[in-house]
């Protein structure tokens, strides 16, 4: 790379958000409106998407297993779970508990113990 010029119209494209218009040579494509935005402004948030409830999937995580649930249109995070542990897909065996590990990793009683010296003087 290197000695960049003006003169390369294939590489990168303008943020279509309204507001930046900003060439970017790294542009990302909306998935749910097909429009390209800078990295600021890519997210649905950021250039208020119009087809973002479409497009976008979103996912609650189920608090039993871990599991991530694909959220349907209007559901709310509990409703998927909901559905989800009812549909039996639900398995708490396999959720994986970091806080056990930890504490497992601890091991008390090891520390050499030195005999404290004499205290001189004073
Ligand atoms: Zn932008
Ligand atoms: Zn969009
Ligand atoms: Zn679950």
């Amino acid at each position: 790379m290197g000695g960049g010029t003006e003169a390369f119209p294939d590489l990168g494209d303008h943020c279509q958000h309204d507001d930046c218009h900003q060439l970017d040579f790294l542009p990302f494509t909306c998935e749910a409106c097909g429009k390209i935005f800078c990295l600021e402004h890519r997210t649905y948030r950021a250039h208020g998407c119009p087809s973002a409830d479409r497009g976008s999937r979103t996912v609650a995580v189920c608090q039993i297993c871990s599991a991530a649930v694909e959220k349907e249109e209007g559901e709310d995070d509990e409703s998927a779970v909901s559905r989800h542990e009812r549909s039996g897909g639900c398995d708490a065996s396999r959720k994986r508990s970091g806080v056990e590990c930890r504490e497992k990793k601890e091991k008390p009683g090891v520390v050499s113990q030195l005999p404290s010296p004499p205290i001189k003087g004073y």
